[in-house]
Order: structure tokens, then sequence, then C-alpha cells
């Protein structure tokens, strides 16, 4: 297995769709816990809430697929976010990655799937054929012991991204 996330961000929010625009991505797929939501608190953070709204304004669609089985807690998100929230997905599954590049209407080399797991959330991105960005959990610090010791071991097989951040800031 070859794991080569496009972008590496350590603040997702940091990320314009001018910054998109140039890279070729017209849309993108996120991952829900700890990409978007802090996980376990159904809530939407203010300056998260913000950054979607300037996605949508600047005319870039979004959707999000999850491996979360709590089908309520995700029928919540939904409501929450104002789109479509796809799961349980089983990622690296690509069936739900492909339901999601069917609603965004977009061929994959022009979606990124965005999100905080090597193992389920980019893979299952390269896989579908999407571009993919990592990004740092959103409540790392909260996270069990042993859940995040298993998620910085998960990030070992990651290569040396094809572009930093700040690689984008200088587009
Ligand atoms: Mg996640």
């Amino acid at each position: 297995m070859f794991l080569k996330p496009d972008y590496i961000f350590s603040d997702l929010t940091q990320l314009k769709p001018e910054h998109l625009e140039a890279i070729g991505v017209k849309g993108l797929i996120f991952d829900l816990d700890n990409t978007l939501l802090p996980p376990h608190t159904q809530q939407l953070q203010a300056y998260v809430a913000k950054w979607l709204e300037g996605l949508k304004e600047g005319g870039v669609p979004f959707i999000v697929v999850s491996n979360n089985k709590d089908v309520a807690y995700l029928k919540q998100a939904e409501h929450l976010l104002d789109v479509p929230v796809l799961g349980p997905a089983k990622k690296p599954s690509t069936r739900m990655i492909k339901q999601a590049l069917a609603w965004l209407k977009l061929p994959p080399e022009a979606v990124a799937v965005v999100g905080d797991r090597p193992l389920t959330d980019l893979w299952s991105g390269q896989r579908a054929g999407c571009k993919t960005i990592l990004v740092d959990p959103l409540m790392r610090a909260n996270e069990r012991g042993i859940i995040h010791l298993l998620r910085t071991l998960e990030r070992l097989p990651v290569s040396v991204p094809k572009h930093t951040q700040e690689h984008l800031y200088s587009l």
C-alpha cells in the first residue's frame, strides 16, 4: 500500500475557494468526525460553519461521507451541515465515495477527499481517483490515549505530500 496525500493541512479552514480553483478542485468530499465535527459533540464550531459558508458562496459544492455507524447521529449531522451525509461508508471502500461523486456531478479528478485518517479517508479517495487532503484531527487532544497512539502509528506509512499548505499559499 502506498498512500500519498496531495496536500497536508494543519488547519483546513485556511483552504479558500481560490486555492482549490488553482489546483483544479471543483468539489469536496469531507470525512465527518474530527474533520468537520469534533467527535461525540454533535456541534459545529462557529469558525468551521463560517468557512463552509464561504465555500458555498465561492461555488465549491461539498458532501460528507462518514464511517460512523450511528445513523441517528449522521442524520443530525446532515441537518447541522445542510448537505447530504452518506454513511456508514466502510471506507476504504469506495462505494459511497462514488455515490458522493455522482451527487457532486463531477469527475473524480476534479474532487478532493478531505479527512483526518489515512487508512480510511485517504485510501478511499485515492482508490476512487480523487485528489486527497490530509488534515489534523479537530480534537486530537481529547482523544483517548490508545486512539491517539493508533492514529500516530497510522500516519507513519504516509509519504511526503506532493505539496504543502505553504506551497498552496504561494499560488
Ligand atoms: Mg475522521
